[in-house]
């Protein structure tokens, strides 16, 4: 692996960081407090085309790869995780499913504008009753063979982009049968918005990721066509399981993202503010956190880089994503934790950037796979069993 990264994707790194903070920056703290989805943000970051980084031209994509899709996340996330995780999961899991799994007619019809981002896909996976254990999974689509519909009922929770004005699709996993030994036999299906029976609700008041949309969907006889199924019936845990391998990959970049927007906030503020008659940088305790914090946010970085460039290769890469979202989501909250100390009463201030990078961070031990999963995940690849 080379350390440098190739022109383009430096080019698309600056290019990102200088969005980050020129337009997001200024903006994003308001739409925080309002807990309010920055749609011109959205809109303009589909315009520079990140929303089809990793997909292919021929659907509207910009031909990269998850490497091109983690760096964008990085600079995001150095300045906010709200935007950054409305990407991610943009991509990772609303457009990537169709792109990975789905038929030529299924692609054509979404990808174009997923890439777009003019519109917005989610993908629910996770119930009221059991995230981590995914194959507990309650929701139930039957195939009404005189209509030829998928008939879905039941709830997910906890889903990113499933109800904003631009939200186009929802890809739900449901059982869809039984396996001869009675376990569920899981399958993916594409619920398109505003399809009859679909409820979206209220948007959560959340601890953090305040300018992003997370809901609860319930599903009431929803009927959609038997061609909305996503990839093969009964393949739907695999398929998700391949979802969330790369996800984690994009989740790590977003962590180390925020882990390193902790230290350029600690060192403008470590320089400027005064104690005792000079910088409060100039104590070494304050300049050993700070040191700690960016040798943990650039080895997060190595770790999310080397995933990313297992997966491009066509290499195995799920210990290491599962590694790199475990590592970079422990130090993107040990220097959350450290940049607010370090801002002393102001870090407690939401108009701070590390008050929201505090509040950001915790998630991220959570979502896609908690710490446990991955310390499940790895163990099992290093041929533990339990
Ligand atoms: C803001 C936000 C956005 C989200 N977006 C999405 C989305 O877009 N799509 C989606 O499908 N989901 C989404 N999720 C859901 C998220 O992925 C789940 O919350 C997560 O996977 C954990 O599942 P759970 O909440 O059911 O916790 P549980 O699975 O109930 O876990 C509770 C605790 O028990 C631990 N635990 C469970 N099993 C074990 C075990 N075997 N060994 C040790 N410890 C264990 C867990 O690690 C955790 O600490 C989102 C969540 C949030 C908060």
């Amino acid at each position: 692996m080379d350390h440098k990264l190739s022109p383009e994707l430096e080019d698309l790194r600056r290019t990102v960081e200088q969005f980050a903070h020129d337009v997001v920056a200024p903006k994003i703290g308001d739409f925080y407090e309002r807990h309010e989805f920055p749609y011109e943000i959205v809109r303009e970051m589909g315009r520079m085309g990140l929303f089809g980084l990793p997909f292919p031209e021929e659907y509207g994509g910009m031909g990269g790869d998850y490497l091109a899709l983690g760096i964008a996340l990085e600079e995001l996330a150095r300045v906010d995780s709200s935007v950054a995780i409305t990407l991610e999961a943009g991509v990772s899991l609303g457009a990537m499913p169709i792109h990975l799994f789905g038929t030529e007619e299924q692609k054509r019809t979404w990808l174009p504008r997923l890439c777009a981002g003019e519109m917005l896909g989610a993908f629910g996976l996770t119930e009221p009753d059991g995230g981590s254990d995914a194959g507990a999974t309650r929701t139930t689509a039957r195939l009404d063979e005189t209509t030829g519909e998928w008939v879905i009922n039941g709830t997910k929770c906890f889903i990113t982009n499933s109800g904003t004005d631009i939200t186009g699709l929802v890809t739900v996993t449901a059982v869809t049968g039984r396996k001869p030994d009675g376990g569920p036999r899981i399958s993916a299906i594409i619920v398109p918005s505003g399809t009859p029976g679909f409820t979206v609700a209220a948007p959560y008041s959340k601890v953090g990721w305040n300018a992003s949309d997370t809901r609860e969907l319930s599903f009431s006889d929803v009927r959609v066509p038997a061609a909305n199924l996503l990839g093969e019936e009964g393949r739907g845990y695999a398929q998700f399981l391949r979802i969330l391998d790369e996800g984690r990959i994009a989740i790590a970049a977003l962590a180390t993202g925020l882990a390193q927007g902790c230290v350029d906030e600690s060192v403008a503020y470590a320089k400027e503010r005064h104690a005792f008659g000079r910088p409060i940088g100039a104590n070494q305790a304050v300049q050993f956190k700070i040191a700690d914090m960016e040798m943990k946010a650039h080895t997060a970085r190595l770790a999310w880089r080397d995933a990313a460039s297992r997966l491009v290769a066509g290499e195995p890469f799920k210990k290491e994503a599962a590694l790199a979202k475990l590592y970079s989501s422990t130090v993107a909250v040990d220097n959350a934790r450290d940049a607010t100390q370090i801002h002393g009463g102001y870090g407690f201030m939401n108009e701070y950037p590390v008050a929201r990078m505090w509040r950001d961070s915790k998630i991220l031990e959570i979502g896609e796979g908690t710490s446990e999963v991955q310390r499940m995940l790895i163990a099992r690849e290093l041929g533990l069993v339990s």
